[in-house]
């Protein structure tokens, strides 16, 4: 917990410029996803701002000159934070938004978690730690910073929310009048921490069901629902696997083309749908397929059911979870659009780029103790064809009784269609 009003300075930091420790003017800003602490450099002189440990800036600390002119961070792997945050330091990168205060609170001491994020995984994993202090600290004050299309993430009525209106992808930026409207809130209170918001906080003790307002998959209904499995897309991570295509997405990425190869990539991935479901109608004719997530780029082959959306609101998110906690298997690339899908449905399928290695679990919703774990939570390399995908939902939907201890797993035909026996997946 950061002590912030009263502020009590207590994060050194060196200059961007000439690498002398700088001093901390006992001033914060609140910058919108990022609070920062101003400092003064003794030797050049240069007024830079220092991150404050929360959220991701505890794992990649920023120190940037107040323009955005001078900085220091870590190139290789704080980059896809540090860069918006330094480009909302220059000039005339603010943005409007609305602020408001929903629930308020009559005072006392406050403890406030902001939320506020470009991402919508990163949102809901940072909101987690707002039901952990609700149980930690039940006599404090809590109020949350949350993007208002997120509202309805938080059903406790006694939380503060601290709502900005802003779409997510604009979160990032400079919020106009934000840093003021924050420190105007502080007043009403006895006095205020910041939590550190651990971006992978523990997943025991949180009740999804609550958070969610939607019961998750219940695993004695495994074999006596109707089999339903779930794609989650995403129009910018795909499933390829082929190097070429993989090669051509990363040089698209790096070089600023990704527009002009979007209908390709997109291709590729629904053709690999289509395998995949022509795969498993033979052995699963009875299941039900779905696709869900944000993009309508890529027409999808025949007998997935389109509920891709262009933009995600409240609606789309209620109706999502719907079909999550419908569906016996969900499946998708790596990311934190995952996070949600598999805390609702009763086992996954994840596609992992070999880069996401480190990254391995942080997107998962929930996990299963004992065999059922590994079991029910798959993870496959990137370069995965359709037939290995498909042989690993046909065992997990043909052999979820038996690791049950409900029986044995009628195998034989079915094996040589996918490839089991005779070594041949890849
Ligand atoms: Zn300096």
């Amino acid at each position: 917990m950061i002590d912030t009003y009263p502020y009590k300075p207590s994060i050194p930091a060196n200059c961007p410029r000439c690498g002398a420790e700088g001093k901390d003017t006992s001033e914060l800003f609140f910058q919108g996803t990022h609070v920062l602490a101003e400092h003064s450099c003794g030797d050049c002189g240069l007024d830079f701002y220092a991150t404050l440990p929360i959220g991701h800036a505890a794992l990649y600390p920023v120190v940037c000159a107040r323009d955005g002119s001078y900085a220091r961070y870590n190139r290789q792997e704080g980059s896809w934070m540090a860069l918006p945050l330094i480009r909302s330091l220059q000039k005339d990168a603010g943005v409007g938004a609305a602020i408001g205060l929903v629930q308020p609170n009559s005072g006392g001491d406050l403890i406030l978690v902001n939320c506020l994020d470009s991402c919508f995984g990163h949102v809901f994993t940072k909101l987690w730690n707002v039901y952990l202090l609700k149980k930690q600290f039940p006599f404090k004050t809590l109020a949350v910073l949350l993007p208002a299309r997120c509202h309805w993430l938080i059903t406790d009525t006694e939380i503060e929310i601290w709502s900005v209106d802003l779409p997510l992808e604009e979160m990032g930026k400079d919020i106009r009048g934000f840093d003021a409207w924050v420190k105007e809130q502080f007043m009403r209170f006895g006095s205020v921490s910041l939590s550190e918001v651990p971006v992978h906080p523990p997943l025991e003790g949180l009740d999804f069901e609550a958070i969610l307002q939607a019961r998750p998959f219940a695993l004695e209904d495994f074999e006596r629902q109707p089999l339903q499995l779930t794609f989650i897309w995403r129009s910018d991570r795909f499933w390829l696997n082929s190097r070429l295509l993989d090669f051509f997405h990363k040089a698209s990425i790096k070089f600023g083309f990704q527009d002009r190869v979007l209908g390709l990539l997109c291709y590729r991935q629904a053709s690999l749908l289509g395998r995949l479901l022509r795969r498993l109608r033979k052995s699963l004719p009875e299941a039900r397929f779905v696709v869900t997530g944000q993009g309508k780029e890529g027409r999808l082959p025949s007998g997935w059911k389109d509920q891709r959306v262009a933009e995600i609101d409240e609606r789309v998110e209620r109706q999502w979870n719907e079909i999550y906690r419908h569906s016996q298997l969900v499946l998708g690339v790596h990311g934190s659009h995952m996070l949600i899908p598999t805390a609702l449905s009763a086992g996954f399928v994840e596609i992992l780029p070999r880069h996401k290695l480190p990254n391995l679990t942080e997107d998962i919703g929930r996990q299963h103790g004992g065999h059922l774990g590994p079991f029910l939570g798959r993870f496959v390399d990137e370069f995965s064809s359709p037939r290995l995908v498909a042989a690993h939902v046909w065992t997990m939907v043909k052999g979820f009784g038996r690791v049950c201890g409900k029986g044995r797993m009628e195998v034989p035909k079915k094996q040589k269609f996918l490839g089991i026996e005779s070594g041949a997946l890849n």
